[in-house]
């Protein structure tokens, strides 16, 4: 029988992410919570930053990854792991395998630039070039890890992997208990899950809420539908954030529906103005991803009570100099 989707029918408890926070643990360090002094000023409130851009993957990926790999039996360590992002995920999952000795494989179209690939090659990490779209890519990581049995490590629609993404939100309370409203970036949704997975389990009145682009915001448009929605994806600064939720998500759309108090979208402008503000103020160069919530806040997309306690994940790093620098220069004086 179908229920729908109103029902989680598999979720986590806090212990999961307690266990989660164990297995990375040794290959990890605590992010830093960061209070900003300025923004707290600007807002007559408390604003933190949780610098999840610290980690040596350059981004919160690493959570997940190393939880995943992990978590996996003896027989499936020894097969070894695929997948199909090229993004902050592959990376993540490239750097948590060559950690953990584990074989690593990235299916990648043949559009996919050289660029982009290097930094998981210099790992050690396998590419499987095929097709002509993001598509054939996944397709061919599905085939492969049906005929090869390789262990698919997909980027968020995974239990381990929002466990792992939920251990910062473990990490923020530890720091801030008097937290009162959590935002993060929002795309495929396992860091909004895990984060508000463990926030509304130790309190259910924590804000939790997710912030994405305003063109190709996959979940934002599929929780509207009610069901997963494909939207188009042109280009955006915020290109960490861009990509659909898979039409057979099988966790994070449901663990974004009851976990997410809301989601907002933002301009282009406003993702500039938090890259910049966040470079200034703090002197730190992030990805247009990272710096959604601080560009929400800045121009009041997000309401924000007198006195509470915000924390804002700055998610990652992975930015060029050349687009850092075009992105925030029209904001530097
Ligand atoms: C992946 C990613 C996000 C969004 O995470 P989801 O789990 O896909 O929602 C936000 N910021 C950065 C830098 C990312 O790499």
């Amino acid at each position: 029988m179908n229920f729908g989707t109103d029902l989680l029918t598999e979720t986590l408890e806090l212990q999961d992410f307690y266990l989660a926070r164990k297995r990375i643990e040794p290959y990890t360090q605590k992010t830093p919570l960061v209070y900003s002094k300025k923004l707290s000023q600007q807002l007559n409130a408390n604003i933190y930053l949780k610098y999840e851009h610290f980690h040596e993957s350059g981004s919160f990926k690493y959570r997940g990854a190393l939880n995943s790999l992990n978590n996996l039996t003896e027989a499936q360590k020894q097969k070894g792991v695929i997948t199909f992002s090229t993004g902050n995920h592959g990376y993540a999952l490239a750097l948590a395998a060559k950690k953990l000795n584990i074989r690593a494989i990235v299916c990648v179209s043949k559009n996919v630039p050289r660029a982009k690939t290097d930094r998981m090659v210099d790992l050690g990490t396998e590419l499987e070039i095929y097709g002509n779209s993001q598509d054939e890519a996944e397709a061919r990581c599905y085939e492969l890890a049906k005929s090869e049995g390789f262990m698919i490590i997909p980027p968020f629609d995974h239990l381990d992997i929002i466990a792992g993404q939920g251990t910062t939100a473990l990490e923020i309370i530890e720091d801030l208990p008097t937290t009162t409203d959590v935002i993060a970036g929002l795309s495929g949704g396992g860091l909004v899950s895990g984060i508000g997975a463990v926030m509304k389990k130790i309190n259910p009145k924590i804000g939790v809420i997710g912030i994405s682009m305003e063109h190709g915001a996959a979940m934002h448009e599929s929780l509207k539908q009610g069901r997963p929605t494909i939207v188009d994806e042109p280009f955006s600064l915020a290109d960490s954030l861009l990509g659909g939720i898979g039409d057979n998500n099988q966790y994070t759309f449901n663990f974004v529906k009851q976990y997410m108090d809301y989601s907002i979208l933002i301009s282009e402008e406003h993702i500039k103005m938090g890259m910049a503000y966040l470079y200034k103020e703090h002197k730190i160069a992030v990805e247009g991803a990272a710096a959604v919530g601080v560009g929400a806040l800045l121009n009041n997309k997000v309401p924000v009570k007198e006195g509470a306690n915000v924390v804002v994940i700055i998610s990652g790093s992975n930015v060029d100099l050349d687009a850092h620098y075009e992105a925030v220069r029209a904001y530097l004086d």
